[in-house]
């Protein structure tokens, strides 16, 4: 019983964290009414494509998130990778404004610093939730690339130029997002010593 309260509590605070993410990144497709352009018709969203997005989104993010080895993390991780395509919605509803303007440097930066804090008034560990919502951005843009599309705005909204990553930046992203969250975990394991602080 107590284990189960223990899942169902992890599963809701993952839950709730990725809620905000989604949120944040539906107010970062906001900004984009400072910069307007014409409104497109996107034809992305036909079901069974929709079903291999979410799939393939969920699977590198779980994939890189699988280096925390903490259940709350992958699924905040599994949240996060799909849910930062909430700033397509205003795109999506014919409203002027680039689909995927939360696909930023600066939205990664400042939503894993935003969830790092809910964590750390939570109880629960900042650093792990920092590294694990920028390795999701990172997976998300792996994933992206490697399903066809790897047009970024990422320095929006200081800029609202567009990157097109080539295919093959697909697998380094996909290393970046594993590195971040495996990094910091041998970091934290490694002795004393090996950190500079003997003594
Ligand atoms: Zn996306």
């Amino acid at each position: 019983m107590t284990m189960l309260q223990g899942r169902t509590g992890v599963f809701l605070w993952a839950a709730g964290m990725a809620s905000v993410y989604a949120a944040m990144s539906f107010l970062w497709s906001v900004l984009g009414f400072a910069s307007p352009v014409p409104p497109v018709h996107l034809h992305e969203y036909a079901f069974p494509a929709l079903v291999t997005e979410v799939g393939g989104h969920i699977l590198f993010g779980v994939v890189a998130a699988a280096a925390t080895m903490d259940a709350g993390l992958v699924l905040l991780a599994a949240g996060e990778s799909v849910l930062i395509d909430s700033d397509h919605l205003l795109a999506a509803l014919g409203y002027p404004v680039e689909g995927r303007l939360a696909h930023s440097v600066f939205f990664a930066l400042f939503a894993a610093g935003v969830l790092a804090y809910l964590a750390m008034k939570s109880g629960r560990p900042p650093r792990g939730v920092f590294f694990v919502t920028l390795s999701s951005v990172a997976a998300h843009f792996s994933y992206d690339v490697f399903a066809g599309n790897g047009v970024f705005y990422l320095l929006s909204p200081a800029s609202f130029a567009a990157y097109d990553f080539p295919y093959w930046t697909w697998l380094p992203l996909v290393a970046v997002a594993v590195l971040l969250n495996a990094l910091p975990m041998v970091a934290a394991r490694a002795p004393p010593a090996a950190r500079g602080d003997a003594g």
